[in-house]
């Protein structure tokens, strides 16, 4: 047995189910609790949680994958860049498949764009170094998880004094969205199951504010079976008490003031901006972009282009599935026009998006 299988040990998850079933027993409006973390989402279909749980406890996946809330407008700016003759883009493999308005880096590679997938932004710096006579960019997506590590690509450079690596950054931070959609009245959130990751580095006393703001119910919670359960019966005896405080459930990784050396790192090489999300719009200070200091790596500003004109895709509920009020199997594409192999919108390309997790796991 190893030290995964106790979180997934059968009679514990049954044990954890036939509790939120007693708990809730006789709840007459359903709770609904959203997570934001897209190996959450994962976890919730592939370990069929929801088919556990009682029809007074319904879970909704909200903006929880990094590449799925990255707005067209980033990938078409990437697009115009990798058309440049002496651009190397590099990236996470997933961002290659992301549709933009009119083509996918995956297209451009296809018809000769420099385009290399990178394991770590460092080696993108090395690729710099090796090619002096080319620009390197990076493709800077993700929380604040993956934030650090391009922070410290940015330091790599400057001490290496590399003039030829740039970051497109379209960093987002968490909390900011689910205040967004705590106060959406048509939503109506129950309570959130916080992301684990995210909080690992920001701390869970980020969370603070939207139970008292918001009176809205957070547990910081594990992504594995009993994890994911324990979190909602937190949440569920949250509820019911009429109750609104964050907890943490994850406790074996997710301390209250986060990690102070990579909040110091995000704070000396970003700054906090008005970031647009996928289906959400412009959030006041929810992302993160490069700080005037380090201004020289800022492909945006260092590398001028022609954007093309923005067009969503036709039909796609991306937006709404990231605001959590559809589900992937209202969206008339899903699973026909619109496939992992063949993606209209960014949430089937992601193995932790909605769209392409329920593909994969069904119901
Ligand atoms: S990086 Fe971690 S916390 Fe963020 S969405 Fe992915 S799994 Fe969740
Ligand atoms: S199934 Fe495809 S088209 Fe429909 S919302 Fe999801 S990503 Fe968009």
């Amino acid at each position: 047995m190893n030290y995964s299988d106790s979180f997934r040990d059968k009679e514990l998850v049954q044990g954890l189910a036939r509790r939120i079933a007693e708990l809730t027993k006789g709840v007459e409006k359903p709770l609904v609790f959203m997570e934001v973390c897209g190996t959450h989402t994962m976890a919730i279909y592939q370990f069929g949680l929801r088919s556990l749980l009682p029809p007074q406890v319904k879970l909704i996946s909200g903006p929880g994958c990094p590449v799925c809330v990255t707005p067209n407008s980033y990938l078409d700016r990437a697009i115009a860049l990798c058309r440049l003759p002496d651009v190397i883009i590099t990236s996470f493999g997933d961002m290659l498949r992301v549709p933009g308005s009119s083509s996918s880096l995956m297209e451009e590679r296809a018809k000769g764009a420099d385009i290399r997938v990178v394991y770590s932004p460092l080696d993108a710096v090395q690729l710099a170094a090796k090619n002096p006579t080319k620009r390197v960019v990076f493709l800077g997506v993700g929380f604040e998880t993956t934030a650090p590590t391009i922070a410290g690509s940015i330091l790599a450079a400057k001490a290496q004094g590399l003039t030829n690596y740039f970051v497109l950054a379209s960093h987002k931070t968490m909390p900011q969205p689910m205040a967004i959609l705590s106060a959406d009245p048509d939503l109506q959130v129950d309570g959130y199951i916080c992301p684990a990751h995210v909080s690992a580095i920001i701390g869970a006393d980020a969370y603070r504010f939207l139970c008292e703001e918001y009176r809205v119910p957070c547990v910081v919670t594990g992504f594995e079976p009993t994890d994911v359960l324990q979190g909602v019966e937190m949440l569920v005896r949250q509820a019911l008490a009429g109750e609104s405080k964050v907890e943490i459930q994850y406790s074996r990784v997710v301390r209250w003031e986060g990690n102070a050396k990579a909040q110091a790192m995000l704070a000396d090489v970003f700054t906090p901006f008005d970031a647009p999300w996928r289906g959400i719009g412009v959030l006041p200070g929810s992302g993160l972009r490069i700080a005037d200091k380090y201004a020289e790596f800022d492909a945006e500003l260092a590398i001028p282009v022609q954007v093309e004109e923005l067009k969503e895709h036709k039909g796609c509920l991306c937006g709404e599935i990231l605001k959590g009020k559809v589900s992937p199997f209202d969206c008339p594409l899903f699973g026909g026009k619109c496939t992992p192999e063949s993606p209209v919108g960014a949430c089937m390309v992601s193995s932790e998006g909605t769209c392409a997790a329920a593909f994969k796991y069904g119901r």
